[in-house]
């Protein structure tokens, strides 16, 4: 019997960047009477709250529960628990570790980024919406969203469908800096990380956290490909499931949780 649930969120718990549908928050709320939940995405934490955590408590998560509920923010280099049994608060979520990039390695990284897409013809600066970025610094990793963080879902899915634009900028920028790595993750993104902060850092803290080890653990990921930012999980020996978005994952929750409407 595993222990853990694990997943990616864009393509995995939902419609990349936005919040989980209600068929999945109701899920989740199910598995957390059973397991413990981890979602281990590249966003940043107030992303977690609006995308996961807030529907959890739109569909009645009983505050207790959210004790089982573990978020891996930037790939994991961030921890966060929740510790309090009382009404709802987003201030009760604690952050339990971060492992920062240095002001330099962001510099490095976006100016090596911003140099493949510009040479490529693929900085698309006029088409972001106000007050968005193209570049955005996480803490724990630097992210290039191709159209910035605010375009349409459509917009998004149309941009890269076969990765071949963002393959060429990571195979640029890994020229300009070659000490970090870069992955391919949702929709319009890159990745840039320091070698290791991946998947595989942020899983490999989650068992020591949770002390469980490889065996306990099922993860759900979309990109799973070697190059895609779910490999690592795979490499570590994790039983993983690859789905094509959150309705192939609401299936195998309904079967491991024996629901059968
Ligand atoms: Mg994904």
């Amino acid at each position: 019997m595993k222990k853990v649930l694990a997943f990616d969120i864009d393509q995995t718990l939902n419609i990349a960047k936005t919040p989980i549908p209600d068929e999945i928050a109701d899920l989740l709320i199910s598995c957390l009477d059973h397991f413990e939940i981890c979602p281990i995405s590249g966003q940043k934490f107030d992303q977690f709250l609006i995308q996961i955590v807030d529907r959890l408590v739109e569909r009645g998560v009983k505050p207790e529960a959210l004790a089982h509920l573990h978020l891996f923010v930037a790939q994991g280099t961030q921890y966060y628990r929740y510790a309090s049994s009382g009404a709802y608060n987003p201030k009760n979520w604690q952050q339990v570790y971060n492992f920062p990039l240095t002001d330099e390695q962001v510099a490095k990284i976006t100016s090596a980024i911003e140099t493949a897409a510009k040479e490529l013809g693929y900085w698309e600066e006029d088409k972001l919406k106000e007050g968005d970025e193209i570049i955005e610094n996480r803490l724990s990793q630097v992210t290039f969203s191709a159209l910035g963080q605010k375009a349409g879902t459509e917009e998004k899915y149309a941009w890269d469908p076969d990765c071949k634009k963002r393959n060429a900028i990571v195979a640029r920028a890994k020229e300009l800096a070659p000490e970090f790595d870069y992955e391919v993750g949702g929709t319009t993104s890159i990745n840039a990380i320091t070698p290791g902060m991946n998947k595989k850092f942020g899983m490999t803290h989650l068992m020591e956290e949770l002390k469980v080890t490889e065996k306990d653990i099922l993860y759900f990921g979309d990109m799973t490909q070697p190059g895609g930012n779910d490999y690592p999980v795979v490499q570590m020996g994790i039983d993983t499931i690859t789905v094509r978005s959150h309705e192939d994952t609401a299936y195998a929750l309904r079967g491991i949780l024996g629901v059968t409407e």
